[in-house]
């Protein structure tokens, strides 16, 4: 990973660069005592670190590098509603009542983090609004399917687009049309979870960098390790996603890093990004393997897509993202690429988070399998509501299976990546 010059420890990213806080938090030394130690600062672990700091638990969260890390600070900026799995097939896979309870959920993340960036005036430009494009008659029948669905569990903001209305959201002639979320929306992402992290911080949470966790002692009082400290904690929260290694194999034999590249283009003349994003929606399209973009605050066109099993980066970070943008916008010949990161999630095999506990007082949650803005939001805040002795939603997605990914942890990229070529070359041939 290629480090930020002016925000060491921190992808090379444009996020890192323009960062509002840029303050390196100490490193845990000697032993401290927390009501909860949360495991990583990302979305997940700050969410349910908020809630507990909003609900008078003291707390300590170690981070093995700097706030946001992670997915978190480094992701499209994305606000996508609802899950990587789609409502109807947690219905067929899990039952009405499930899908029903997960539906009532599906909106909440976007709330939580609307919520936040009022309470606490978080700096991250948010933005309303988002545009799922099709490529093929196919993806807009799937879409209108996925609208009537969502429509069912009390979503009211979406709305087909027909191919003649399509330059009304993106500037290019590849849509056949799409469907609109005006619940969705765009952020920048580093800035929330600092600004969250910073609320936090203000409730009186304790926030350690470069404090990777080495040994996590379970029992009635668990006890958390790093190199130089420890913690005793009645609760602890694992959050480290895609960025856990090895550490718990019994949790991370069910999810796999799965890297994405993203890159972000000079800043552009201001016409000319209004007029290939008029309504500075952000855009994800319906294949598989998906390019997403939008417009940041200061007129660039930042676009991801990529996908590496395994979490590697490609060599070539721009090699796997720039065609893609010039098929979608061709006027970007010239535009210089000021800044190319990429990053990893957490894959499951059914696309659905995976929560859980380790033991009574050991609570976990990762695997938003690329759609996790949102999701982590939520789930760090129901991670809270289950120490607080709310369990019940966090119960019902404990329920949720999670299978082990096939061929085990030495084939399970090898078959993932054949799996993913099929639904590619169904994506390349529309069918
Ligand atoms: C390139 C990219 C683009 C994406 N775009 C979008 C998007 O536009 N919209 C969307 O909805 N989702 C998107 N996602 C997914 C989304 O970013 C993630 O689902 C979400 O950020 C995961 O948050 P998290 O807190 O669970 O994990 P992370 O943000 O990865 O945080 C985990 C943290 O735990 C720390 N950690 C791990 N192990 C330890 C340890 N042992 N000790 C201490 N700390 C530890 C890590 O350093 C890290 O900071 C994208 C993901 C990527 C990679």
């Amino acid at each position: 990973m290629q480090t930020s010059p002016n925000n060491p420890g921190h992808a090379n990213s444009w996020y890192a660069a323009t960062a509002n806080d840029k303050r390196v938090r100490p490193e845990l030394e000697g032993e401290t005592e927390a009501d909860v130690c949360v495991i990583g600062a990302g979305f997940t672990g700050i969410s349910a670190a908020l809630e507990l700091a909003e609900n008078g638990f003291s707390v300590v969260v170690l981070e093995g590098e700097r706030i946001g890390f992670g997915a978190s600070g480094r992701n499209g900026g994305q606000i996508v509603n609802g899950y990587s799995r789609d409502l109807d097939v947690i219905a067929r896979r899990y039952g009405q009542e499930k899908a029903v309870k997960l539906g009532e959920m599906s909106l909440e993340g976007g709330e939580i983090i609307r919520r936040r960036v009022a309470t606490y005036g978080i700096r991250c430009d948010l933005v309303d609004g988002g545009f799922f494009a099709a490529f093929t008659d196919k993806q807009v029948k799937e879409m209108a399917h996925v609208k009537a669905n969502w429509e069912k569990h009390g979503h009211t903001g979406l709305e087909m687009v027909s191919k003649s209305e399509v330059g009304r959201y993106v500037k290019t002639d590849r849509y056949v049309g799409g469907m609109i979320d005006r619940l969705g929306g765009h952020i920048h992402p580093l800035n929330l979870v600092l600004g969250e992290a910073a609320a936090a911080e203000g409730l009186g949470v304790r926030i350690f960098e470069k404090s990777r966790v080495t040994g996590l002692d379970m029992g009635a009082s668990p006890v958390v390790k790093t190199a130089r400290g420890r913690v005793k904690a009645r609760y602890v929260l694992v959050c480290g996603n895609a960025y856990l290694g090895s550490m718990l194999p019994k949790i991370t034999d069910r999810m796999m890093p799965v890297s994405s590249q993203v890159m972000a283009t000079e800043p552009l003349d201001a016409k000319l990004i209004e007029d290939l994003l008029p309504a500075n929606y952000c855009v994800e399209d319906a294949n598989y393997v998906l390019d997403y973009y939008r417009r940041t605050a200061d007129n660039r066109l930042l676009y991801g897509g990529g996908i590496g099993y395994g979490g590697h980066d490609p060599a070539n970070l721009t090699g796997v993202i720039r065609p893609n943008m010039l098929k979608t916008f061709p006027q970007l010949k010239g535009a210089r690429i000021d800044f190319a990161w990429s990053g990893n999630f957490a894959l499951t095999l059914t696309r659905i988070p995976h929560i859980g506990r380790l033991s009574e007082n050991v609570y976990f949650s990762h695997g938003d399998s690329g759609h996790g803005v949102t999701t982590t939001h939520l789930l760090g805040k129901i991670l809270g509501e289950a120490v607080r002795g709310h369990a019940g939603r966090f119960d019902v997605w404990a329920s949720l299976p999670a299978l082990p990914f096939p061929g085990g942890r030495t084939f399970r990229v090898p078959l993932t990546v054949l799996g993913a070529w099929w639904y590619g070359l169904r994506d390349k041939l529309g069918v």
